[in-house]
């Protein structure tokens, strides 16, 4: 089935015209993947499971509601939202409109008063065969009433613990199509995806008996993001750098996401999960994917995916002693200095240990903080260290890749004074300032001045002036409308990425402490060490 092609900027398409068909203006602002063409995807319902939760609200209808008004979504298109609570279609509608105004801003009444008929509900637990029975029901008149035509898109925004079941659920009532069928269905599937290895097995195996993996969305919304797309156009689209990305002049590669915040009200989540389990698995090790991958034959999705995953397989295992060695671990304690974070409310009063935080448990041992050393070994990146590290409680809340290139060979004595170049370094700023700044050596002027580090900098907003990013969940439902798997993780990549981080999950979890790193601190001494016993040091984000 193809979708229908809006017109797009021929800057970004090549051979796309900007005026509609009678050659007047579009009638819609395109939202341009760089890795394809704007289009509208075909009639259909959304299914939303978990539809009164925080995501659903503070996220989904918003993204929805943007595609709405931006019209990317297909005019024969309707929500239908589940949770457990027993409410009605008039009250889903009202809490939807409600989220809207608290998360994005009050919908225009006439406006939300034609779209808001689009929503209906089904109340009932996915663990009860009459949930999916009344589904089917009000499936089929959505179909009648909004044109949906049979195509289904499941969102699962449910607890990890009913995933499993709702598939199974929707399989037994008999309400996935097959590929061949002249209709679709897809599943999304909300991070976490697994808790290690195992669990992550033994999820893909309940998806599979359901689903084929070209229906199977996983979400991570790190890729929805801006910036970790332009990361392909930047490597691919641009000759310059291709020759550089390589052992022969890359020193090491650092990749940071760091946050201000502590804990906040997740403990319940957050202290099963951990630093390694809740950022380095999904969001990190996606992002390394990027920076190392080999250039793809095509862009489509499985022929990026293949190039990932090829990045991950080529990550020898840190085992034994070498997770002593090459993993550390911290958790913040307290502070006497005010949070970082303008968003915590907590500016002016002192920060509480991790320890202390609402609903951690009394002498927790999870990690707020996790740093690793990686090797990529492959022709590209062999002897290459990754360096990952993210963390909770940190002075800034930044997304950076710093590609750290070989020091200059030989110093520049005759010119200037005695002075030893820096390295040069590339810095990729994923957020919040999306931009990227390139490092490089100056003379300061003067007879015999020394060198000084200058930079060039680009950034997205100036740049770009007026042009705004989609929100992460825009353009992935739409990308998961349209059938674009590109930015959603394929088993083997959730697979791969688990067998990473299992041996120094089941190793932590087996004995030691994370280390104390006060709040508003770059982390443990043992993070700063990691690099530093290699004649390394983290660089500084810089805001
Ligand atoms: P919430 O706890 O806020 O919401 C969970 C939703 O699931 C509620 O609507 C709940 O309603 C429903 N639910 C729970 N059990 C069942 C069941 N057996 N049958 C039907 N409905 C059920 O969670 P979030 O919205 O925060 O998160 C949802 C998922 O998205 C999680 O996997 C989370 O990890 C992931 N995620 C969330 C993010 C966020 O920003 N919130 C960000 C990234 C991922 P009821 O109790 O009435 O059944």
């Amino acid at each position: 089935m193809s979708e229908t092609e809006l017109a797009a900027p021929p800057e970004v398409l090549g051979d796309v015209p900007t005026a509609g068909p009678q050659g007047e203006t579009p009638l819609r602002t395109p939202m341009v993947s760089p890795l394809g063409r704007a289009r509208i995807p075909e009639p259909l319902a959304l299914v939303v499971f978990g539809a009164t939760g925080d995501l659903m609200r503070r996220k989904l209808m918003p993204a929805l509601w943007r595609l709405k008004q931006e019209g990317m979504l297909p005019d024969d298109f309707a929500i239908v939202g589940n949770a457990r609570e027993a409410t009605d279609d008039a009250d889903f509608r009202e809490r939807m409109r409600g989220a809207l105004a608290e998360f994005a801003k009050e919908p225009d009444a006439a406006e939300w008063e034609a779209f808001s008929h689009r929503l209906r509900f089904v109340g009932g637990s996915t663990d009860d065969p009459s949930t999916f029975v009344q589904l089917a029901k009000v499936l089929g008149e959505v179909d009648k009433e909004c044109g949906t035509r049979g195509n289904r898109l499941f969102y699962l925004a449910l607890p990890p613990s009913v995933v499993a079941q709702t598939a199974e659920g929707l399989g037994r009532a008999g309400l996935v199509c097959h590929p061949e069928d002249r209709c679709y269905t897809r599943i999304i599937v909300e991070k976490p995806f697994g808790r290690d290895l195992d669990s992550a097995k033994a999820l893909n195996a309940s998806l599979l008996k359901v689903f084929a993996e070209p229906q199977i969305f996983r979400i991570d919304h790190y890729l929805g993001k801006e910036t970790l797309q332009n990361l392909l156009v930047f490597r691919f689209a641009n000759t310059i750098w291709e020759p550089l990305w390589q052992r022969n002049y890359v020193d090491h590669v650092q990749i940071t996401v760091s946050e201000t915040v502590g804990v906040e009200s997740r403990a319940g989540y957050y202290d099963r999960s951990g630093a390694l389990r809740d950022m380095i698995q999904s969001h990190l090790l996606q992002i390394l994917t990027l920076v190392a991958m080999e250039p793809p034959a095509s862009y489509d999705a499985d022929s990026i995916r293949n190039e990932k995953v090829k990045v991950l397989q080529a990550i020898p295992l840190l085992q034994g002693e070498d997770i002593d060695r090459y993993a550390v671990r911290g958790q913040y304690a307290a502070s006497e200095e005010s949070s970082a974070s303008e968003k915590d409310g907590e500016k002016g009063a002192s920060m509480p240990a991790y320890r202390d935080e609402k609903d951690v448990p009394e002498g927790s041992r999870t990690e707020t903080f996790a740093a690793l050393r990686l090797l990529v070994d492959n022709w590209r990146w062999a002897g290459v260290p990754f360096y990952l590290r993210t963390g909770k409680r940190l002075p800034a809340k930044q997304s950076e890749v710093v590609i750290r290139f070989r020091p200059a060979p030989h110093p520049v004595r005759d010119q200037v004074q005695d002075d030893t170049p820096a390295p040069n370094a590339l810095v990729l700023h994923i957020q919040p300032d999306e931009g990227i700044s390139l490092f490089f050596e100056a003379k300061v002027p003067g007879i015999r001045g020394p060198l000084r580090p200058v930079s060039m900098d680009f950034k997205y907003t100036s740049a770009f002036e007026g042009a705004e990013s989609p929100e992460a969940y825009q353009r992935l439902l739409l990308d998961a409308m349209l059938g674009d798997a590109t930015l959603f993780a394929r088993r083997d990549e959730v697979e791969a990425a688990w067998t990473l981080i299992t041996p120094i999950l089941q190793a932590w979890e087996a004995g030691g402490e994370p280390d104390p790193y006060p709040a508003n601190s770059w982390g443990p001494e043992c993070a700063t060490e990691l690099l530093a016993r290699e004649g390394r040091s983290w660089h500084e984000p810089t805001g």
